[in-house]
């Protein structure tokens, strides 16, 4: 079977808009799309698989559940929807940085998991996140990279390219 490109996606900072410092979007209320997330997914969905790979370990702190960020995602799901704008899936990593786990950016192992589950061609996709962690997990599973911020402390991951949002990625990933 032939191996399928994708686009993972960073959620926060990518998709909505990010918790202050240390803390995170605990509930749909939070929650809050930034522009042209919806359009964007919607045109990657004709040539790519679009898959979120989000740290969320305000889970494994107690700060929210693992319910309560099903439930923002199926509503951030059916948002999308109903600008056609599909995520094929959504792998999160509830631990905590001191939990040392496989899957939490800047590991690669959600990245690898989807790669896995979905049989996703590696080289030929994207990662594409705001923070220096989403730029290393990307470039440990063997992606492309494009970061969506312009700081100096994400530039360090050396990210293949760098876009100032998330429309303009449309123009790079081919
Ligand atoms: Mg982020
Ligand atoms: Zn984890």
């Amino acid at each position: 079977m032939t191996k399928k490109r994708a686009i993972f996606l960073d959620r926060d900072g990518v998709i909505n808009k990010k918790a202050k410092e240390h803390d995170y979007i605990k509930n749909w209320g939070e929650f809050e799309f930034l522009p042209h997330a919806a359009d964007t997914i919607s045109q990657l969905n004709k040539k790519f698989l679009v898959v979120v790979v989000s740290n969320q370990g305000g889970i494994s702190q107690g700060l929210m559940t693992a319910d309560d960020v099903n439930s923002i995602h199926a509503n951030m799901q059916s948002e999308l929807e109903k600008n056609n704008a599909i995520i094929d899936k959504i792998y999160v990593c509830p631990h905590y940085i001191k939990e040392m786990c496989a899957c939490r950016k800047p590991e690669p192992g959600l990245i690898l998991e989807a790669a896995k589950e979905l049989n996703i061609d590696l080289p030929n996709s994207y990662m594409i996140g705001d923070s220096l962690i989403d730029i290393e997990a990307g470039k440990k599973a063997g992606c492309k990279t494009i970061l969506l911020a312009d700081t100096s402390a994400a530039r360090e991951a050396k990210p293949h390219f760098t876009a100032r949002s998330i429309s303009d990625i449309l123009y790079l990933v081919n």
